[in-house]
């Protein structure tokens, strides 16, 4: 089955005329996921019974509903494949959120997104690979090997969230979810060449992702089309009573909001971020979708984020500063791994650390704690969310002139293994285009834009005020529309 030539709406339907069933596409996607798996590296579990048995309680609940003649609709996403990243719990399956320390750990409790796609009908194939807690921009700081990137299994796949960009890229599953801190969804879904969105900071619930950055947190999805992206958010979007983050804001019709045309919206571009560090070629890509916007109606104004120069900096401490305390609660004691041959309390909490997690996050947790400490709080940590505020301010100034504001989503492709790897500063830096929604809380999306001369994607970024989804999503969808990427990855279903 061809994920890539359908939408999850035409799937569900045809699942429900009886076209196909939910058991051959999930089936489907299960040996999609198990045969690609040896060069993709993309699921750390395939939970082909799981699937099974939901795919063929679907099909015996459309019999059923046929045989009394009802016509009741069947939810949104009936039979349709999606692969979760493994920061998100999913009772019954492991959750190791790339990393030994959890043992595994099997949680006993379904995250909330995953309990709303459970009742919408989707069925759930896998958990896939990502860095350790989430923190990387490559996948290599997985403990179980990195992601391999379909268009070119030489190259990273983006990071964190990179097994489920992969896995939509390579159409294993029609749509994904991932988590996105400082850009996790969207610069992968860049490097893959498919859609990423984050939504807005209390769009869509926390309960159940594992903890990384709180306040910067949110669970993203993956796509091919924005109507897929819609469809996905549509289902796990809206309050809940277990994320008092979550607000209490009503959740459009984003799939009806998708159609109207786009003539007259206005897109903001900031030229400062057009400049330095930005590869030719996606500076190439950006300027081409920017007059493909000008042809589709859309007003190009220019705007100014004056402090997103800062926002690395204060990224990677405010990021910093609350892993290390999220993961605090990793002891030996509370989880899985437990570190042999302690003789003490305190040894063993510090052996179990130090064989339990990898490098990476043991330099975030050093920093974090290093910024948050007596002395040193006021000079880094206090200043980074003072700054914050002006990031968010800048935002909230440029929204005044326009609906979106247009940016490349990582300021090269897809870079290859090892390349910066032992250089922790030119991998941060990779997050320069990402990490300011995070810090002002705004919703952005990644929308694929290009391709290099070597045949790796580019994405562009559109970044929108607090709740304006649905804007983001239409004017992907446009973009899409008159412009298709026009190739798939080497590696694909
Ligand atoms: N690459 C960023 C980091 O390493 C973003 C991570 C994320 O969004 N989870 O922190």
């Amino acid at each position: 089955m061809d994920f890539a030539e359908t939408t999850v709406a035409d799937l569900r339907d045809s699942i429900a005329r009886g076209e196909t069933s939910a058991r051959v596409t999930a089936e489907s996607s299960l040996d999609a996921a198990e045969k690609l798996n040896d060069s993709l590296n993309a699921f750390l579990e395939i939970d082909r019974d799981g699937a099974v048995n939901r795919a063929d309680e679907i099909d015996s609940k459309i019999v059923s509903q046929k045989a009394a003649g009802e016509k009741s609709a069947l939810p949104a996403l009936s039979g349709v494949p999606i692969a979760i990243k493994d920061n998100i719990c999913v009772r019954g399956m492991q959750t190791s959120c790339g990393s030994r320390i959890l043992g595994p750990y099997h949680p006993p409790y379904n995250a909330t997104a995953i309990e709303r796609l459970l009742d919408a009908g989707a069925i759930i194939i896998g958990k896939t690979n990502c860095d350790e807690f989430a923190m990387g921009s490559s996948n290599e700081n997985s403990a179980f090997g990195p992601v391999k990137n379909p268009w070119d299994t030489s190259r990273v796949p983006g990071g964190s969230s990179g097994g489920s960009a992969a896995a939509v890229a390579a159409g294993i599953v029609p749509v994904a979810l991932g988590s996105d801190t400082g850009g996790s969804v969207r610069q992968p879904a860049s490097l893959c060449g498919v859609i990423g969105l984050k939504p807005t900071y209390g769009r869509v619930s926390r309960y159940g992702l594992v903890a990384f950055g709180s306040s910067l947190d949110q669970i993203g999805v993956f796509a091919r089309n924005a109507s897929d992206a819609a469809a996905v958010l549509q289902v796990i979007a809206g309050r809940d009573h277990h994320d008092a983050t979550t607000a209490d804001v009503a959740v459009p019709d984003y799939s009806r909001e998708l159609e109207p045309e786009i003539k007259g919206q206005r897109i903001g571009v900031s030229r400062a971020l057009l400049g330095e560090g930005l590869d030719r070629e996606v500076r190439a890509s950006i300027e081409t979708a920017i007059n493909a916007y000008r042809d589709l109606g859309a007003e190009i104004v220019d705007v100014d984020l004056p402090h997103a120069k800062y926002a690395i900096a204060v990224y990677y401490i405010i990021a910093t500063a609350e892993a290390s305390s999220n993961l605090a609660r990793y002891d030996g004691v509370r989880y899985g791994f437990r570190a042999e041959e302690a003789p003490a309390l305190r040894d063993m909490y510090r052996k179990t650390r130090d064989e339990g997690f990898g490098p990476e996050v043991k330099r975030r947790i050093m920093l974090g704690t290093y910024v948050l400490s007596a002395g040193y709080y006021d000079a880094h940590y206090l200043k980074a969310q003072k700054v914050r505020t002006l990031i968010r301010q800048d935002f909230l100034q440029a929204f005044e002139k326009c609906d979106a504001v247009l940016t490349p989503t990582s300021p090269t492709p897809a870079f290859r293994f090892g390349e910066k790897v032992d250089d922790p500063l030119a991998m941060y830096l990779n997050d320069v285009y990402t990490v300011t929604a995070n810090l002002a809380g705004v919703p952005g999306i990644s929308v694929p834009c290009g391709l290099s001369s070597e045949g790796l994607p580019i994405g562009m970024q559109l970044l929108g005020p607090y709740w304006s989804e649905a804007t983001l999503l239409r004017l992907a969808h446009a973009y899409q529309e008159k412009n298709p990427l026009g190739a798939r990855p080497k590696i694909h279903a």
